[in-house]
């Protein structure tokens, strides 16, 4: 039996982790943390029986209690709860599908109490890389990527040693406006850019996705992940998604991993590590698929990527300016307060204003995503 705590049990990620342990049957789940949907948690409860469940919201929190009176779970609230729900005693493997960088301190908890981490919250990464890597080692603890792209290159890298990696080649689908102009993408709405081509994930990440900034925010986690240099990872357009990524060796040699778009394959993959086990759902058809057509991507007209690459090769509090603003204006864009191509426009304006400091602590990360969120709101109209 294996014993998990995830931390954004209700959102995409989380749910579809719950699918693959009720699929499995031999998965314990023993804490879950989300942030307000407290209906789903409550289903949620009831059906994997943790003995721990967190709401960010404490009035959700006590609602919660009520509803769930006749059930052995204790419910906690917060950061505090969110904290202890990621170092809950009997879980071996964290999943950390919560969106943002709220991630930092619940994953640096849970490899101080041990855990495994099947990471999905890319944000940790990008914003504190330099923290999480160092200490995955001092703690012996691994960190099992859960996106796709990361997925693919660790399944790549299986055997083999990772001082010949040339490069990494991190596919992307180029969203629901490749191809389109800056000047063509200025009407575009909340409904337009929430339309993924290929894969069905939570809104921030969906609207990452066709800003490109999802791919540059990959680029570094890849950086992390595989101790590469930024200039050694490659994006290809490959607008199907049906090679997940590859890694070119020293010797010319490339490796891909191809599937169907489909998240259960990685979250599988990290939870049972090193085991492959039976996925039910499409399989690969190659007589079907007759050409996979591959592109460059359009750094003129996507500028995230182009502003990821720039903050990921300073590095520093950088990184966190770059995810913080990104974060800061798609909530602004959701909520109908900017324009589509704000968001980058906000992104490059706080890192041409931001003082970088070098190899920051979690408490100067902190303090570069309130710098990065004052400096965005009191903007006004930039
Ligand atoms: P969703 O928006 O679907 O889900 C986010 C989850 O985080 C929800 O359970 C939400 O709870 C929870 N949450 C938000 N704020 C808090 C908080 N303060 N405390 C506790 N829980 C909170 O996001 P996704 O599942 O799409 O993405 C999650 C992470 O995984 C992101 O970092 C994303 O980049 C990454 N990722 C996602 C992929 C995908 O296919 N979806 C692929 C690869 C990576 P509630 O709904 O109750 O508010």
């Amino acid at each position: 039996m294996k014993h998990i705590s995830i931390l954004g049990s209700t959102g995409s990620i989380g749910t579809q982790t719950l699918e693959v342990a009720e699929n499995n049957g031999d998965i314990q789940v023993t804490a879950l943390a989300a942030g307000q949907n407290i209906q789903l948690l409550e289903k949620q409860i009831r059906k994997f029986h943790p003995v721990l469940a967190c709401v960010w919201d404490e009035d959700k929190a006590r609602e919660l209690r009520i509803k769930t009176a006749d059930l052995p779970v204790r419910i906690v609230s917060g950061m505090e709860g969110l904290l202890e729900a990621a170092t809950e005693p009997s879980a071996q493997i964290v999943v950390t599908a919560i969106v943002g960088m709220i991630g930092i301190r619940p994953t640096i908890a849970a490899m101080e109490a041990g855990k495994d981490i099947a990471l999905a919250n890319k944000e940790t990464l990008v914003t504190a890389g330099h923290i999480i890597m160092p200490l995955a080692r001092e703690r012996g603890v691994r960190i099992l990527p859960v996106d796709s792209e990361h997925s693919a290159i660790f399944q790549c890298l299986k055997g083999e040693d990772e001082r010949g990696i040339h490069k990494i080649l991190l596919t992307a689908s180029g969203g629901p406006f490749r191809g389109k102009t800056r000047k063509e993408m200025e009407t575009v709405t909340v409904e337009d850019a929430l339309k993924h081509p290929n894969w069905s994930m939570g809104r921030k990440i969906t609207i990452d996705s066709s800003t490109m900034v999802n791919k540059g925010l990959e680029v570094m986690e890849a950086k992390w992940l595989f101790g590469v240099e930024m200039d050694q990872v490659q994006v290809v357009v490959q607008p199907k998604s049906i090679i997940h990524s590859m890694v070119e060796f020293d010797d010319g040699a490339v490796m891909a991993q191809l599937g169907t778009p489909d998240m259960k394959l990685p979250i599988q993959y990290a939870l049972y590590y090193p085991e492959r086990r039976f996925l039910p759902g499409e399989r690969l058809d190659f007589w079907r698929l007759n050409q996979i057509a591959f592109e460059k991507p359009d750094f003129a007209n996507f500028r995230g990527l182009l502003l990821a690459y720039r903050a990921g090769k300073r590095g520093g509090s950088l990184t966190t300016v770059f995810n913080a603003a990104n974060e800061w204006a798609v909530n602004e864009f959701l909520n109908r307060r900017i324009s589509y191509l704000d968001i980058t426009d906000r992104i490059e304006r706080a890192m041409e204003e931001h003082k970088v400091s070098d190899n920051p602590s979690v408490e100067d990360i902190l303090e570069a995503e309130a710098w990065t969120y004052e400096l965005l709101s009191g903007a006004g109209q930039l």
